[in-house]
């Protein structure tokens, strides 16, 4: 495509002006206002002396000056560099090193963080926001409640060279139209850092290109472009991949309302559904989940819903069949990955879906899965899930050996092991790099957590593969019980002898009352393996 994200925002502007374009507790953003902020943003960025491709850090949760701040940075030609406002300033730091950004937008519950980690690296502009810059009531009646929880509404150092306030810099800036030249196949829009859940985390280089592949390969795949007219609620935070392409930037292209949720809470959902009407709904199982759940659930009327797309993790078919009753829409498994913008695949919303699948390769996309000997596997053959089309990123950033390790021909190797059915509908197993190697034989960590999800007692469970003298490696499972049940280790090592073969049983169980998640709802086995590590250590 010849066309930038920052095009879809103009026209929207152009067509739709007085669209609203953001709903953020109660406080309006028209589409002519959002273009006007962004070019606000833009010129005191270039007033600060961003030039084309220099990176600017985003450290925001999704609230309004995200959106701005992101259309500001492309429109002045910079790289967004999206940062979760989570980071704890180690984590920061190698953040801010990594992708050289030495400008940063953040929350001012964060600035505390930002400012210490700016003791250990350069950073020329700190621009720090609070959430009452865009709430129409007056900062002292927010304040003292923010104060009394978090700890934040304490006194920011005032104003120097390096820090400055968003609303300040934005009301002494001009909104006079500015769009820096990019390259838009080479220029990178956004680094995205890779979610972490299995390893150090790189940084994707996604191109304006690719980015408005993704936001047209999803509205062709909708099957209906009707501007002005749909409704995202946008729960999954902005600063991923997934909330950033399927909420934020299709949303800009469909001129559509965005119903900004800085935080998951599904009550607070609840009541915005019922009372905005979104018809589109991209979120993670873990969303739907909490909704369906929900003790006053039946309060609420969901019926504006119509289409939903669930992502970054298997979709359980319960939950899927409760939500579509409930709201009488369409809610289908998709599947991606950081470093293809994200989606490459998913269930067609309106044609043959197919349980347990993460569907078909989106328009423009090929994928092909390959055995360990480089042959594209048969139907129901088990191999390495490989991607290409115009969403597939350009590289790591200054990864060159990364780059090169899953990236052949416009290649994109995923890392997911899966199969393809005779149908062309793909499924995946588990990841690669979290395959366990018992006595030679190959244990998908998925398949044991099934199987463990299916005892009455067990509520979650996380499966790792430990050392093992003998085999190699063995299976490990960490498991929190329902309140109020009991299954002692025999039992569920029993249990699963039943259902599996001997050498997948979890031979060593560990009880836990929670598991650790990513943001997005993902247990991160990682975190447990690093456990084990460190015990052993
Ligand atoms: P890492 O940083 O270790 O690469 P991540 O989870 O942090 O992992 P993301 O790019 O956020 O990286 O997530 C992509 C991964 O999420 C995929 O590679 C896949 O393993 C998993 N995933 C996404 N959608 C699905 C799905 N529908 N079913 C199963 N797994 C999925």
């Amino acid at each position: 495509p010849s066309v930038a994200l920052t095009d879809f925002l103009l026209e929207a502007a152009e067509h739709y002006p007085n669209h609203e374009a953001v709903l953020f507790m109660g406080k309006k953003l028209s589409y002519r206002k959002l273009l006007d902020s962004a070019y606000r943003f833009a010129n005191a960025m270039i007033h600060l002396g961003i030039r084309r491709g220099d990176r600017v850090a985003l450290m925001l949760p999704n609230v309004p000056q995200y959106v701005i701040g992101y259309y500001g940075i492309l429109f002045a030609g910079g790289t967004v560099v999206q940062t979760n406002p989570l980071y704890t300033e180690r984590e920061l730091v190698r953040h801010l090193t990594d992708s050289g950004a030495k400008t940063i937008v953040c929350l001012d519950l964060v600035y505390p963080r930002v400012k210490k980690a700016s003791q250990s690296v350069n950073l020329n502009n700190i621009i720090v926001t609070g959430i009452q810059d865009y709430l129409p009531f007056p900062k002292n009646m927010l304040y003292p409640l923010v104060q009394k929880k978090q700890g934040a509404g304490r006194r920011l150092d005032p104003e120097t060279e390096n820090i400055r306030m968003f609303k300040q810099l934005m009301a002494r800036s001009s909104p006079k139209p500015v769009r820096t030249e990019v390259d838009l196949s080479e220029d990178v829009a956004v680094l995205q850092y890779t979610g972490g859940t299995t390893g150090t985390a790189k940084g994707a280089m996604l191109t304006h290109e690719n980015l408005v592949a993704n936001v047209i390969q999803c509205a062709s795949w909708i099957h209906r472009i009707r501007k002005g007219q749909e409704t995202i609620l946008t729960a999954v935070p902005l600063f991923h991949v997934y909330g950033m392409t399927t909420c934020m930037n299709l949303g800009i292209y469909l001129a559509a309302r965005m119903l900004l949720v800085p935080k998951f809470e599904a009550g607070m959902l609840l009541k915005l559904i019922d009372k905005e009407k979104p018809t589109l709904f991209p979120g993670a199982p873990t969303m739907y989940v909490g909704i369906i759940h929900h003790p006053q659930l039946s309060r609420y009327n969901l019926s504006s819903i119509e289409c939903c797309i669930s992502g970054s993790a298997p979709l359980p078919l319960q939950v899927q069949q409760t939500f579509e009753q409930l709201t009488g829409g369409r809610l289908v498994e998709g599947y991606g990955l950081t470093e293809a913008s994200p989606v490459t695949h998913a269930n067609p919303i309106w044609g043959r879906r197919v349980q347990g699948s993460i569907g078909i390769p989106w328009p423009d996309t090929e994928a092909v899965i390959m055995l360990d000997n480089g042959e594209p596997a048969e139907p129901g053959e088990i191999g390495e899930l490989l991607v290409k089309g115009p969403q597939v990123m350009k590289g790591y950033w200054n990864q060159p050996e990364e780059t090169a390790s899953v990236l052949k021909d416009g290649w994109l190797a995923t890392g997911d092991m899966g199969y393809m059915d005779k149908d062309g509908y793909f499924y995946i197993v588990d990841r690669k790099k979290e395959m366990i190697n018992a006595s030679g034989l190959k244990v998908y960590p998925r398949e044991i957590e099934e199987v463990l999800y299916q005892h009455p007692a067990v509520q979650e469970a996380a499966v790792i593969g430990i050392p093992d003298e003998y085999r190699g490696e063995t299976v490990k499972a960490f498991v929190v019980l329902r309140q109020g049940q009991q299954a002692t280790e025999q039992q569920l090592e029993q249990f699963c002898r039943e259902r599996l073969a001997s050498y997948k049983v979890p031979r060593v169980y560990e009880y836990r009352t929670e598991l650790p998640k990513t943001l997005v709802g993902k247990v991160l086995r990682r975190a447990l393996a690093e456990e084990e590590r460190n015990l052993r250590d």
